[in-house]
């Protein structure tokens, strides 16, 4: 057997987990190699092309904030940017960006290519070395051999892939990549709990064959949002609109008389498959009285004669498909490129993980991304930089690090899936995360950046920025509750201006900002003439965060008292307790889980689905009564 030399980390496949996993641990000065099936497919996006979203922005920021790739690469290739619910307030604003498939791969590359420390080589992972239930190394399916401290595996959809369209079944990870089931086939060695998933994708479409003249148009938003927190506009590609179409009766009848002829209504499939995302072949069954169903016709780039027809996601068989799609307005005589499909693979139950994401049941061994039940190029690139940190800081030999449910979508994320597992591909929404007004799109370098600056994840022009812009928003913050504004001036400047704005109280510069029609630029307005020499900010996003920091000033404030609560409580201990059908108040529901799953603390309890914050109460009350 022919060792070549010993890295620090191996990352086993070259997805978004794998990817952000390999970038991190090299921007940590670890030793690292990359492995992965086909060099050629680093970064690709295996359905749809766009990155963010609801709840997905927020990882994407984070990691960003981190020192992360994915909001980088996005800037440089991302062809429509919205932001979406931008009507609502922050906590749920999200932006999300359709990229060129191609230019978002070169990208990815080109950054990875260039990164110091990192070795990149295209072989398929057969097994683990292990020793002493501690992982050592790797082998690949060449006969070559690999050593290091640490080993973390990104294997996504690729663990025994079996791919369906119709009756045809065939193995694979995704269309045109073969399936990982040797390395599969090997890890059932060992006392993994692995479980199997599903996913799948639409079929795709000829622009050329589509009648667009027809469809409504949408464009990206103005001024075009940027992901990263060094981006900018002008890195962007040329911008190019999708069209809107729907399904119709005569689609779902169709879908409806050949359910039986789909894995997913004839029992091929096992795996259980998205439910925020699911087939049209679910739709149709779930939402029955739905006349119809939209669909965003999404152009796969620029020079692309490729749509990705986002929302009728199917794995019925090929002529079935046709049918559909001939069904549609718009699509009257289109022709499908290639065929939508079904994906199942081995996921492992992201319960037998720390929340380092290193395995409990393999010492030094990690796991990211899809292949710990989740859904989504965020979730996994999340993961990913988790399992990159922590495994350099393991190497490094100093404490690990994650991020708290208060502190980052990305806790939110690890938390969930190592404390409650999941049952089904987990996809993250701004739902999930109890204090959303803390954990802001925009707010994630305020949160996160000098934690990864500490790590030495980040560029020194990265630090000089974010640092020149946290003293802007400290120093603005101070000096605008250092003006006390007295009713009458402001009223009378606004009543010149024909602006209804009734002050009845003096109050800070600060505080008038919190009444929701006031700008910073009408405040500013105001300034100029109340006092002299008023300076005024022109960074777009300084100015955002005083506006929000102001406007909901009242809402942070209570969300972080609510953390400090939960702060207090999170560790007592719940050890005392050995039947909670001694705690009265609790529903049955809530007793068998707490004696099902045990936890240590209520800190632990309060993250087990169905325990809601009133069986917290209770418990806290008679931990009290008991004098505990
Ligand atoms: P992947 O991106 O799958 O990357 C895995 C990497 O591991 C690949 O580079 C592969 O070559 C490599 N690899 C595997 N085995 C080995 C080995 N033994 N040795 C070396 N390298 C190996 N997400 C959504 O959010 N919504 C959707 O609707 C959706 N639909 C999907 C439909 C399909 C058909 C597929 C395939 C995926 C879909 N996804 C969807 C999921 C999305 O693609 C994944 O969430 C995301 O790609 C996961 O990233 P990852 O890094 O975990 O794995």
């Amino acid at each position: 057997m022919v060792f070549y030399e010993k890295f620090d980390i191996i990352v086993i496949g070259a997805g978004h987990a794998g990817t952000e996993a390999a970038s991190a641990s090299s921007r940590m000065g670890q030793k690292t190699l990359l492995l992965t099936q086909n060099i050629n497919t680093i970064g690709v996006l295996s359905c749809n092309p766009a990155i963010g979203g609801l709840g997905k922005s927020q990882l994407v920021k984070e990691i960003d904030a981190m020192g992360g790739l994915m909001a980088r690469v996005i800037d440089y290739s991302g062809i429509q940017f919205r932001v979406l619910n931008s009507k609502k307030g922050p906590a749920v604003r999200s932006t999300r960006a359709q990229a060129d498939r191609i230019l978002y791969q070169k990208k990815m590359q080109y950054f990875l290519k260039n990164q110091n420390n990192l070795t990149i080589l295209e072989r398929e992972v057969s097994n683990l070395i292990i020793k002493n239930n501690q992982v050592y190394g790797v082998l690949t399916c060449n006969g070559d051999s690999f050593k290091s401290s640490v080993v973390i595996l990104t294997t996504g959809t690729f663990l025994n892939g079996k791919m369906y369209i119709g009756s045809d079944i065939s193995s694979g990870g995704r269309r045109n990549d073969s399936s990982s089931s040797i390395l599969a086939k090997n890890l059932k060695n060992f006392s993994f709990r692995i479980g199997r998933l599903k996913t799948g994708t639409p079929p795709r479409l000829s622009l050329k064959t589509i009648n667009l003249d027809i469809l409504e148009k949408q464009w990206g938003d103005t001024p075009t949002p940027v992901f990263s927190f060094l981006g900018c506009v002008s890195q962007h590609p040329i911008q190019v609109p999708c069209y809107i179409t729907y399904t119709n009766l005569n689609t779902h009848k169709i879908i409806k008389n050949n359910l039986s002829s789909g894995p997913l209504y004839n029992g091929s499939i096992t795996g259980v498959g998205p439910r925020y995302c699911p087939s049209i072949e679910d739709k149709i069954v779930r939402f029955p009285d739905k006349n119809r169903h939209q669909i965003f016709l999404e152009p796969e780039g620029i020079n692309s004669n490729v749509i990705y027809p986002n929302g009728i996601s199917t794995s019925l068989p090929f002529s079935i498909q046709k049918k559909m799609i001939l069904s549609i307005k718009g699509l009257e005589k289109t022709h499908i490129i290639y065929p939508g499909y079904a994906v199942e693979y081995d996921y492992f139950d992201p319960r037998d993980l720390n929340m380092t994401l290193e395995s409990k049941v393999i010492k030094n061994l990690f796991l990211a991304g899809q292949i710990n039940g989740t859904t989504g190029y965020e979730e996994a690139a999340a993961q990913g930089l988790i399992a990159g940190i922590n495994s350099s800081l393991l190497i490094q030999n100093k404490e690990f690090w994650f991020p708290k449910r208060n502190q980052a979508y990305i806790g939110v994320l690890i938390d969930d899936l190592c404390n409650k597992g999941t049952s089904e591909p987990y996809r993250m929404f701004t739902s999930r995360a109890e204090y959303r007004l803390l954990l802001r799109e925009n707010n994630a370098d305020e949160r996160l950046t000098e934690i990864a600056y500490n790590f030495g994840l980040i560029s020194q022009k990265h630090w000089k920025i974010f640092s020149k812009k946290k003293y802007s928003i400290k120093k603005e913050y101070y000096r605008l509750k250092s003006i006390i504004i007295k009713p009458k001036f402001i009223n009378d400047f606004f009543k010149k201006k024909n602006i209804n704005i009734r002050l009845k109280k003096t109050c800070t510069a600060f505080d008038f900002l919190r009444i929701s029609n006031i700008s910073y630029d009408i405040l500013m307005d105001f300034l100029n003439f109340y006092i002299p020499n008023n300076s005024i900010l022109t960074d777009k996003t300084v100015i955002e965060e005083i506006e929000t920091k102001s406007k909901y000033y009242g809402y942070i404030q209570r969300q972080k008292d609510e953390v400090k609560k939960c702060i207090c409580n999170e560790n007592t201990c719940l050890s005392i307790i050995n039947d909670y059908k001694c705690v009265t108040g609790l529903s049955n529901e809530v007793i068998i889980k707490l004696n099902k799953y045990r936890p240590n603390s209520i800190g632990q309890a309060s993250r087990i689905s169905g325990i809601t914050p009133v069986a917290i109460s209770i418990l806290l009350i008679f931990l009290k009564k008991m004098k505990y």
